[in-house]
């Protein structure tokens, strides 16, 4: 990919400021004989700015696991720390204040279908109170030309291409400037050309406001966007992604 100039820049720019801690975190499904624990253990640190894409075999863990750092599944054992906030016995008022600082970006786009393209990345803005004395239309309109829609924002979301969909959840998901953004495998549903696409756009727009991401993904054509690659099996977080010797350090 030649026309993405990564690393050195990107790696100047990541603070050493975690905004994802997780400390000895546990995770269990189900309920007394039918309990079973499917995190282990997991130690993580993630700092503003970076991207790291989480792998690892299909049950795994990985969309719990995210899930769990978005604050939408309530952490039981161990620590997570998001933004500062500890999530683990936290109040539904203190998981909310977490949740509006996160955008969230699903496999299946969840666009809603009845509206039109605008109209999904206003109802964005509209969970955010500080901004409804703004022009949401004009944010939305000129969120939507940032990811190659400006064409399209009066268009149903299920007149559009798979592509499109997605990056009208893009748009969706960074229009009230979060500070992380969690994607479980965005590039699962589409072809080739529109999964680079996607993620391109998502690695720009992120560089461009210092936002943090994590992504799950399946799709080893995408792994050259990452500062850093996390790997999960059976429950287990089996590579931080940073290097022994860097750690010794
Ligand atoms: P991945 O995203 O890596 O494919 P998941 O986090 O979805 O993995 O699943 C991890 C494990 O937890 C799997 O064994 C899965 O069957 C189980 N699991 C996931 N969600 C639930 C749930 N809501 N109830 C019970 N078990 C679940
Ligand atoms: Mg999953």
């Amino acid at each position: 990919m030649q026309n993405l100039t990564l690393t050195n820049q990107s790696v100047k720019d990541i603070t050493t400021k975690p905004v994802i801690s997780v400390n000895k975190l546990n995770h269990y499904f189900g309920k007394g004989s039918l309990r079973k624990q499917v995190l282990f253990d997991i130690n993580l640190q993630i700092n503003a700015g970076e991207i790291v894409l989480l792998t690892g075999p299909s049950g795994s863990g990985k969309t719990t696991l995210l899930t769990l750092l978005g604050g939408l599944r309530s952490a039981e054992e161990g620590s997570l720390k998001i933004l500062g906030q500890e999530m683990a016995g936290a109040s539904k008022n203190q998981l909310t204040k977490v949740r509006c600082q996160i955008g969230y970006i699903f496999q299946a786009h969840n666009l809603m279908k009845f509206l039109t393209a605008k109209e999904n990345v206003r109802m964005s803005l509209e969970l955010h109170d500080e901004k409804l004395k703004q022009d949401m239309d004009a944010i939305a309109i000129s969120m939507l030309e940032k990811v190659g829609l400006g064409d399209r924002v009066n268009y149903y979301a299920e007149n559009l291409s798979g592509g499109q969909k997605q990056r009208v959840a893009i748009a969706r998901a960074l229009v009230s400037h979060p500070k992380i953004v969690l994607a479980d495998e965005p590039t699962a549903a589409l072809d080739k050309k529109s999964g680079r696409d996607v993620v391109e756009l998502m690695y720009k727009l992120a560089k461009e406001q210092g936002i943090t991401i994590l992504l799950v993904t399946h799709d080893n054509r995408i792994l050259d966007i990452a500062d850093r690659i996390l790997y999960m099996e059976d429950g287990c977080l089996v590579d931080d992604g940073i290097d022994v010797t860097t750690k010794m350090h």
